[in-house]
């Protein structure tokens, strides 16, 4: 049994009955008959897919996100604006999908002519987490149809409700029976799922242990993995930027989403000519921050995805102290039911340490000071991490250097960092491997079939 809680008041609000072996059997079978008439079905019958898809998303907007509330606790604008970037998606690839599913040709030396078609290859398991229930998913779904594959999904067990609704939005766009099913298990049996001979390739956003888990099996199994793990983004402050709108958006970086995204901005990174007029301002900023009902549309900080998420960051703050960080202010559990906790901000961060080096994934900042741009670049790269990264500055040459320098799969200038609809998204070092979103992530699960005409 799984029983999913509301982190704003501790209550439960639903139990979802497990599937057994029998049950997953059953679902694995059904991805399989799906797939065989999917993998050739014509393009325009998953591009119409995709655009009723996005139309239901936003017709069933409020609902959506409303659910999405009461069981991960995410601020109620973010929850609306979540399920408009899956809409987003769906209509996109809807519209400019079909071309990436396009052949490549090559002539050849003995006069021959060889083509390199995208073909899909049969059922894949997603395992996803909570902290965006519905866009995480979509990720992966939107091109699961597009490329004629399947999909089976294993969600956290605490977003169980969005789990269900959104296998069931599938069927009522009209995707067929065994298109996008919910596997609604624990962890346990995931390790039989990736080793099932029906199942192709498993993709995993989430943390590093589950990854290098569900990358272990899929390895013994000799079966593909696309990995998006944590991180912990730095955010780049130089002189030349807009101080304002930097400690602005340092502030919701910090905190967007309870502080529980992958690419929050997690250590700010001010060059020393700025640092203490850009500090005033941010710690004024975080501190101003209220912890309040999620559902209410001027929350901005709403309670942690559970209790257990919650204790772990306090756990985390503490051993911060322990290892000569100074706790600016705030990080304080809130004595009220629910998962509840203060923002906050750390300072005096040995790079080596274990909160230097570690995701903290709440709404708890860390501020450095850098003397020069090389300085920044170590503090930037000092993590085994290396996921997204924002940079603050007008200066051209210093973009480049940025550009090049920083190990991450992505840098945003002069704004938040976010996944965009169109364009590749991914890490390297310990946040994973391969990329979800454009013609890379959609070819990551199908085969280049090369046709040789002589
Ligand atoms: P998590 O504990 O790793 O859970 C993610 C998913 O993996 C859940 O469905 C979980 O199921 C499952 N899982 C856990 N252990 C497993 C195992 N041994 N075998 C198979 N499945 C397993 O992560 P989370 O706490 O939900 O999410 C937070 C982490 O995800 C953070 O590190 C964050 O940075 C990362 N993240 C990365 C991205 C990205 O795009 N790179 C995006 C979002 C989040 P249960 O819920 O049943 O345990």
């Amino acid at each position: 049994m799984i029983t999913t809680t509301n982190p704003a008041t501790g209550e439960t609000i639903a139990e979802y009955e497990t599937l057994d072996a029998n049950g997953i059997d059953a679902k694995l079978e059904a991805a399989t008959r799906a797939y065989r008439d999917w993998r050739t079905s014509p393009v325009e019958l998953r591009t119409k897919l995709l655009a009723r898809l996005s139309d239901r998303y936003l017709e069933r907007k409020e609902e959506l996100a409303r659910l999405a509330v009461t069981e991960m606790g995410k601020p109620i604008t973010q929850a609306r604006s979540e399920v408009e970037k899956c809409a987003s998606l769906f209509a996109y690839l809807a519209e400019h999908g079909p071309p990436m599913l396009e052949s490549e040709f090559w002539e050849l030396g003995d006069g021959g002519r060889a083509e390199g078609r995208w073909l899909p290859q049969g059922p894949v398991l997603a395992v996803m987490p909570w902290n965006f229930p519905y866009w995480q998913v979509v990720r992966f779904l939107a091109p699961t149809i597009l490329a004629g594959n399947v999909g089976v999904l294993k969600h956290a067990s605490i977003v169980q409700g969005v789990a269900h609704k959104m296998e069931e939005l599938v069927l009522e766009a009209g995707g067929p029976e065994g298109l996008f099913q919910n596997l609604c298990v624990s962890s346990d049996p995931i390790a039989d799922v990736i080793a099932d001979t029906r199942i192709v390739a498993a993709t995993l956003t989430g943390s590093e242990g589950a990854g290098s888990a569900v990358a272990a099996q899929a390895g013994k199994h000799l079966k593909k993995v696309v990995l998006e793990l944590g991180g912990s983004d730095p955010f780049i402050v130089m002189p030349s930027a807009d101080i304002d709108k930097a400690v602005e958006d340092a502030v919701f970086a910090r905190i967007q989403n309870n502080g529980q995204s992958c690419i929050c901005g997690k250590r700010t990174i001010v060059h020393a000519d700025i640092h203490d007029a850009f500090a005033d301002k941010f710690i004024a900023a975080l501190k101003a921050i209220e912890p309040g009902d999620p559902m209410d549309d001027d929350t901005k900080l709403g309670p942690l995805s559970s209790e257990g998420q919650r204790d772990t960051v306090l756990e985390q703050v503490e051993k911060a102290k322990q290892e000569g960080c100074t706790l600016l202010f705030g990080a304080k559990k809130l004595d009220r039911p629910g998962a509840w906790m203060t923002a906050g901000l750390l300072t005096d961060v040995p790079l080596a340490s274990e909160t230097g080096t570690d995701e903290i994934f709440g709404p708890v900042g860390q501020i450095y000071q850098a003397k020069d741009i090389e300085e920044a670049i170590t503090i930037a790269n000092a993590i085994p991490f290396g996921l997204g990264s924002a940079v603050w500055t007008s200066d051209e040459e210093e973009r480049e250097i940025f550009a090049n320098r920083i190990e991450a799969g992505m840098t945003t200038f002069n704004a938040v960092n976010g996944s965009k609809i169109e364009a590749p998204f991914g890490g390297i070092k310990k946040s994973g491997f391969g990329r979800e979103l454009s013609h890379h992530g959609l070819h990551e699960f199908m085969n280049l079939k090369t046709l040789v005409y002589p």
